[in-house]
């Protein structure tokens, strides 16, 4: 077993890789893209053999989860093949992923034999027409088969996102935490960022975790919890449903930035070191300049890692301030 420790120039120690397997996606949910996107064209991806190098390396440098997601992940063919690959790693605690869940009545189970341990799956509504108004393309009930596929494949844990919006969403808080209850599982609500711009001001729908909190309130006895999964998640328990956790993720309403233990690896090898900054480190460039040698990658991962920003300045005013969209970012 390894022991190398990974820390950041503020002297946080980053054991956390979110890799983002490709920018495109069935859906185009409105907070996360515009209504007509352009992927990138297929070259300036990394290949599956990039992705899992980058893996290794950086598990080899100290990172101990890895998370896959998008885009939607399901998407990129070969992506049980490089799951399995991922998890074999040795000195790698987890491999886990967030999907938005339409591929899952095919893939939950190999996806489960191949080593992910964890799954978050996003789901914003329970109702049909609202679903489609909020993903634009999604169909609920293929999302809702697949939630059910995933519970049988052999998780060791599922949790829900749901980004909650002013006036698409916000009235069915209660209902989702309803859903996840009856399951025995997680929910986490998401506060939406200003991440691209989606063709509307974000201010409008901007609808704080505190808000979202006081309306399961009125439902349910909750208990302010300690535990954390390693992200910036702050959980409380309900004291009649001790199975289900809900979280909230509120980048704008608590800074969560003093314990980031993450960066991201976009789908074309750009290194984020934070969401709301634009500094990043190309790695593609190098991964195809050195295909031998992990020397110039090591060096360009250790030297971006010093400059990790101390947080992000994201505003509820919902102004745009980082022009890249989430799926390009490995949400
Ligand atoms: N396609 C997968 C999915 O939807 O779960 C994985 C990628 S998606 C970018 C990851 C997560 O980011 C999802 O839970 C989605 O709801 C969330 N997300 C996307 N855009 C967001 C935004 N602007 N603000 C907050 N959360 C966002
Ligand atoms: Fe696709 Fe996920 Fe973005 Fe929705 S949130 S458009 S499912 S990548």
């Amino acid at each position: 077993m390894s022991n190398a420790v990974l820390l950041d120039g503020q002297g946080r120690q980053i054991d956390y890789l979110r890799l983002s397997v490709t920018d495109r996606c069935d859906f185009r949910c409105v907070y996360c893209m515009a209504e007509d996107m352009t992927f990138l064209p297929r070259d300036q991806v990394l290949s599956l053999e990039e992705i899992h190098r980058v893996a290794r390396l950086f598990v080899g440098l100290g990172v101990r989860k890895i998370r896959l997601t998008g885009g939607e992940p399901l998407v990129r063919k070969g992506i049980v093949d490089l799951c399995e690959r991922i998890a074999a790693l040795p000195d790698l605690d987890e491999l886990v992923m967030t999907s938005n869940g339409s591929q899952l009545t095919r893939l939950a189970r190999p996806l489960a034999q191949a080593g992910v341990k964890r799954l978050n799956i996003s789901l914003d509504s329970l109702n049909t027409l609202k679903f489609r108004t909020i993903t634009r393309t999604g169909d609920l009930g293929q999302v809702l088969a697949g939630i059910e596929a995933a519970r049988e494949a052999g998780f060791e844990r599922i949790k829900l996102n749901s980004v909650i919006m002013k006036g698409r969403n916000d009235d069915e808080v209660n209902a989702l935490v309803d859903f996840a209850i009856a399951r025995n599982i997680d929910i986490s609500f998401i506060e939406e960022m200003p991440l691209g711009h989606v063709g509307r001001s974000r201010g409008e729908a901007f609808f704080s975790s505190d808000q979202v909190r006081a309306q399961i309130a009125q439902r349910h006895a909750l208990i302010d919890s300690e535990e954390s999964s390693g992200g910036p998640a702050r959980y409380v328990r309900l004291e009649q449903h001790p199975r289900t956790r809900i979280g909230f993720i509120s980048p704008h309403s608590h800074n969560f930035c003093s314990t980031c233990n993450r960066v991201r690896l976009t789908a074309e090898g750009r290194l984020l070191l934070c969401l709301g900054h634009e500094n990043s480190v190309d790695l593609r460039e190098l991964l195809r300049r050195h295909p031998e040698d992990d020397a110039p990658l090591l060096d360009a991962i250790l030297a971006g890692l010093h400059r990790k920003p101390e947080r992000h300045e994201f505003s509820s005013e919902g102004e745009v301030q980082v022009v890249r969209f989430m799926n390009a970012s490995g949400g």
